[in-house]
């Protein structure tokens, strides 16, 4: 952990800061063999959240809704990043990777044109608990080689503010600190932030980047607006904004997330996400002949 004197903090400074635009619950579901989940950005928001896909959270210490896992299944034209709170769950996939996912840690998964693993719970009892974020490629890299990294949470770049608020910093820049990954195209920003009651925290964010804040513990002020938990806050994207503010009510954790949009069009077919109809049917055939991965 560093110290707030830490030098390569750089604390931001937000005047013009950013509303709530909607907020949004998640809506339950399940995937894989079973695995019961809320699915927080679901496809009706892709075009709004863009460059973002989708957002699941699964929290459970039941083990009939998490142990069957996701046995093999096939992706392409995007990346997955899947941060487990509490839980075991190995990885293992079709570029030869396999790595085990657990409390705090992080995986990062690029399908580029094509991945077929397994995410499998290793633990037969107690709390599950994680998300896993959908990241859409531009159309220039959703054919390019799978990639895959996994960070335990030791190796996660992390600080604490003045106000003694703890940031991860899984992928982008905050006050100074670059995260775990950066990408050129969509420069995602993703920050778990662990707030002590009543702390304000402070975020630079580009105004044309969609944001979006979900809530996992506690709860968030933004702008006015409370943010209780189990809701993601959609930020809004005034011209003129240059960052968020945030304020805690008791004890919070909450998820910070942003990104610049592609504008590209996007066409879904379960695990595929590419940018015309024609690039699913070829993704689905190229799974049939056993050439996708
Ligand atoms: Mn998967």
């Amino acid at each position: 952990m560093n110290t707030p004197h830490d030098s390569r903090l750089r604390p931001e400074t937000v005047a013009r800061p950013r509303a709530v635009e909607r907020l949004v619950a998640g809506q339950a579901t399940s995937d894989g063999a079973g695995v019961k989940l809320t699915r927080v950005l679901t496809q009706p928001l892709q075009r709004r959240l863009d460059p973002f896909l989708m957002l699941d959270a699964f929290g459970s210490d039941r083990a009939d809704d998490y142990i069957a896992g996701f046995p093999d299944h096939p992706h392409r034209g995007f990346e997955t990043i899947t941060y487990m709170i509490a839980g075991r769950m190995r990885h293992r996939d079709s570029a030869g990777h396999e790595g085990l996912l657990e409390n705090g840690g992080v995986q990062w998964m690029t399908a580029g044109r094509g991945v077929i693993h397994s995410e499998i719970p290793q633990q037969e009892e107690g709390l599950m608990e994680g998300f896993q974020l959908w990241l859409n490629l531009p159309a220039r890299d959703k054919l390019s080689a799978p990639w895959y990294r996994d960070f335990a949470a030791a190796e996660l770049p992390r600080f604490d503010t003045a106000e003694g608020v703890v940031v991860t910093v899984i992928a982008g820049a905050s006050h100074g600190v670059a995260g775990a990954v950066t990408r050129e195209a969509t420069a995602p920003l993703y920050l778990d932030l662990q707030l002590p009651a009543g702390a304000r925290f402070a975020q630079a964010l580009p105004a044309d980047h969609n944001a979006f804040l979900y809530v996992y513990r506690g709860e968030l002020t933004v702008g006015g607006t409370r943010v209780p938990a189990q809701r993601m806050a959609i930020l809004a994207n005034a011209a003129d904004s240059d960052g968020v503010l945030i304020e805690a009510g008791p004890e919070t954790r909450a998820l910070l997330i942003a990104g610049r949009p592609l504008h590209e069009p996007i066409a879904q077919y379960g695990p595929f996400v590419m940018n015309t109809e024609q690039e699913i049917y070829q993704a689905v055939a190229d799974y049939r002949a056993g050439t996708l991965a």
